[in-house]
């Protein structure tokens, strides 16, 4: 009999993340209107009608419980995209009760993470184009550990624990990037905006679609961007980013339906990437936005869903990556088997037992049975917390 340990959890084919950035203690009005319209909240006015949650929640979160959401939160109040712009409300996450309250919400919600994205995001500057990201302001590592400590007590104010992993602003690291997020007791990191392999052609082995320890630290790829859409969305038909689409479907015969295949068919990881709003200090329509791109959002996790996905938090999927990059199986004998790890004394994991058309059971050397293994088509997984080093036997079950 061969046992072995699943790459993802129950042995699903991807695991699939949604990544929210730039959730944040902002408003930002559009509209002479005084009640709030979708799109001008970033977090700010919490489970109102009309905020940022409120209208993610009605319009996908509802239809798709499945999804987990990795909310990137920028703590402190931020900086607008250039000198002399500013928010219609912009304070740090700590300022108000109602802000706090909310994010509680968030932070218990079993289908949703609140991870790090920086405190201020970075410096503005006269022109927009010269937005320093907060990661290339700092001048000296010591600087960099500072403020991310700075950052992560505001988030253990507001939350009560510390964030196990965020997201550069911007995709942008600086001179002092990787080593500040691995001197910061960070568990993983979202480093790179990887999409860029597909999109752009960029050949860099830097960016890729899976999992790899950098430090010591589990780099989460970021591989779809949600404003991608697909030629099917015809309700954004002439749109510049229907137009973007087309243009990439027309000369290099891309969609995102053959990326998301490609990453499925390659077990890769799916990652889906948004913004909180559509709205900048600058006027511009930040992209991709969960607003702009809701019917493409409603499209993709369709998609998804006839397909044998894992649903995860970045947290999550850094975990499993954790445990599995940490243990070995060893066979003591034909049907009994112990997990070794040198870090690890006990760790979920899903191991499986392919070909098989029989039913098995994992017992303990008393003959108990622990757990039955479930089938899915001619493989076998088992998913549980197992002691390391405890020897397991697997036999039938008639
Ligand atoms: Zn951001």
């Amino acid at each position: 009999m061969k046992i072995e340990i699943a790459k993802w959890k129950d042995d699903a084919v991807s695991p699939v993340i949604f990544m929210v950035d730039d959730i944040a203690n902002i408003a930002i009005k559009q509209s002479a209107s005084k009640e709030l319209q979708i799109g001008e909240d970033w977090g700010h006015y919490g489970r109102d009608k009309n905020s940022m949650w409120d209208f993610l929640s009605k319009n996908l979160l509802d239809k798709f419980p499945k999804i987990k959401t990795t909310f990137f939160l920028v703590t402190d109040k931020r900086a607008p995209m250039a000198l002399g712009e500013e928010y219609t409300y912009n304070k740090s996450i700590v300022e108000d009760k109602k802000f706090i309250e909310f994010l509680n919400y968030l932070h218990q919600h079993k289908n949703v993470e609140l991870a790090y994205h920086g405190t201020t995001h970075g410096k503005a500057a006269v022109k927009h184009e010269e937005f320093l990201q907060e990661w290339e302001t700092f001048s000296s590592l010591d600087e960099a550990l500072k403020e991310i400590a700075r950052g992560k007590e505001l988030f253990k104010e507001a939350v009560g624990s510390y964030p196990t992993g965020g997201k550069y602003c911007g995709y942008e690291e600086g001179d002092f990037g990787p080593d500040s997020i691995a001197k910061s007791g960070f568990k993983w990191w979202a480093y790179h905006w990887d999409g860029i392999v597909w999109d752009k052609n960029v050949d860099d082995t830097k960016y890729n679609y899976d999992l790899e320890f950098n430090q010591g630290v589990v780099d989460i790829p970021t591989t779809v961007d949600a404003a991608t859409l697909s030629l099917r969305n015809y309700k954004q038909l002439f749109t510049r980013k229907y137009l973007k689409s087309l243009y990439l479907y027309l000369v290099e015969q891309k969609t995102i339906e053959r990326h998301i295949e490609s990453l499925y068919q390659n077990r890769q990881v799916i990652s889906i990437q948004e913004h909180s709003s559509p709205y900048r200090t600058d006027g511009v329509i930040q992209y991709p936005n969960i607003v702009s791109d809701i019917d493409n959002l409603n499209y993709i996790f369709t998609l998804l869903s006839k397909k044998d996905v894992w649903y995860a938090t970045c947290n999550e999927v850094a975990d499993y990556f954790i445990n599995r990059s940490n243990i070995e199986i060893s066979m003591e004998g034909d049907d009994s088997f112990r997990l070794l790890s040198k870090t690890l004394t006990e760790a979920e994991i899903t191991i499986t037992i392919k070909n098989s058309l029989k039913r098995y059971g994992l017992f303990d050397k008393n003959n108990k049975l622990i757990s039955e293994f479930k089938a899915k088509n001619n493989i076998l997984y088992l998913t549980k917390k197992f002691n390391i080093n405890f020897l397991y036997y697997i036999k039938e079950i008639r």
